[in-house]
């Protein structure tokens, strides 16, 4: 319970803290450090300002509540909540121009196939965009007891709905099976290079069956991770040079694992911080896509951490805690029922 609950609070305090350096330029780890010692000296305050989430967390709270209400996945639910929310929210949400062309496709008229307006998007290429990679931790807890191939299934469905094209699937998947991964990971230390041979394993399958064996190169970036992770310090220009910190799903999920994995060791600067505290800031620091790549990264660290490694302070000072909290406990209950 405490991962399933971690996972998801982890993906709204990423969201919600990574929002104001999205695309800013500037990002650091210490103007990261110091925007969270703020946050903590906020919530002693009276008046403590809630940090808002974006479109990653309103969709994520479509999935889940599509999910729990149809004990499975519904098209024309989930993407009726989708639209829903996107045109009564009061707040900018930050959501991409093209996405919303697909909501005001399904409101304007009743289609028997929803998968249809993301199938025409860019002349019929679909998006490789990461906005299914940000709203698919519900569909590991979901299929938590389920094999990879069911997962696998539900991912390209939820992602289907919005990014059609094969890349955006995949960086979907790739992220939905880290999480699922790490979730059954009882050990410590975290076993980082059965994890890493795990997913260049299933990735490798996948791409395969995507794009043919000849153009199968894409897990190579999970191949890059194993050798950042050999050297003591590697330059941040070149993190976002060979793995990314744009808004498409290959150029942020494997960003996201390797901030997970990077923080289970010490971090310069961040020496009082645990580990999930580290990825969070860490992930941030990489700048560009700052809210996506945090609330993918805070999701996969809170599946293994647990909610207990998230401080109280940065929690209660998100919108949306109380729905997160109660919609990982039904997903727990559902998943081990
Ligand atoms: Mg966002």
């Amino acid at each position: 319970m405490s991962r399933f609950r971690g996972c998801l609070i982890g993906a709204l305090v990423g969201d919600c803290f990574g929002k104001p350096f999205e695309e800013t330029g500037k990002t650091t780890i210490e103007s990261v450090k110091k925007f969270v010692d703020n946050v903590e000296a906020e919530k002693s305050k009276k008046n403590a300002k809630i940090l808002h989430y974006t479109d990653d967390t309103e969709m994520r709270l479509s999935v889940e509540a599509s999910l729990l209400k149809h004990k499975g996945f519904d098209a024309q639910d989930m993407a009726k909540r989708f639209a829903k929310e996107y045109f009564a929210s009061k707040i900018y949400r930050n959501y991409g121009g093209h996405v919303t062309k697909i909501f005001s496709d399904w409101s304007s008229k009743h289609l028997e196939d929803v998968f249809l307006p993301a199938r025409q998007q860019f002349n019929g290429a679909g998006s490789y965009g990461n906005g299914g990679g940000m709203r698919i931790a519900p569909a590991a807890l979901f299929m938590y007891n389920e094999n990879s191939q069911k997962l696998k299934e539900l991912t390209d469905k939820i992602t289907q709905l919005t990014h059609t094209h094969n890349l955006g699937i995949l960086g979907a998947y790739l992220q939905a099976q880290a999480i699922h991964l790490v979730l059954n990971t009882t050990e410590s230390p975290f076993p980082t290079e059965r994890f890493l041979d795990k997913l260049i394993e299933t990735m490798i399958y996948y791409e395969e069956e995507a794009f043919g064996k000849s153009y199968s190169q894409k897990h190579q970036k999970l191949k890059v991770i194993k050798e950042f992770l050999d050297e003591p310090d590697v330059d941040k220009r070149k993190i976002i040079h060979k793995l990314g910190n744009n808004v498409t799903a290959l150029g942020s999920v494997p960003t996201s694992i390797y901030s997970f994995l990077r923080a289970l060791s010490d971090i310069d600067g961040l020496k009082e911080r645990n580990a999930f505290e580290r990825t969070v800031i860490y992930a941030i620091s990489l700048g560009g896509d700052t809210d996506t790549i945090a609330t993918m990264a805070g999701a996969i660290a809170g599946a293994y951490w647990g909610e207990e490694a998230i401080p109280i302070t940065w929690q209660q000072n998100c919108e949306g805690l109380a729905l997160t909290q109660k919609h990982a406990s039904s997903l727990y209950e559902y998943a081990n029922k």
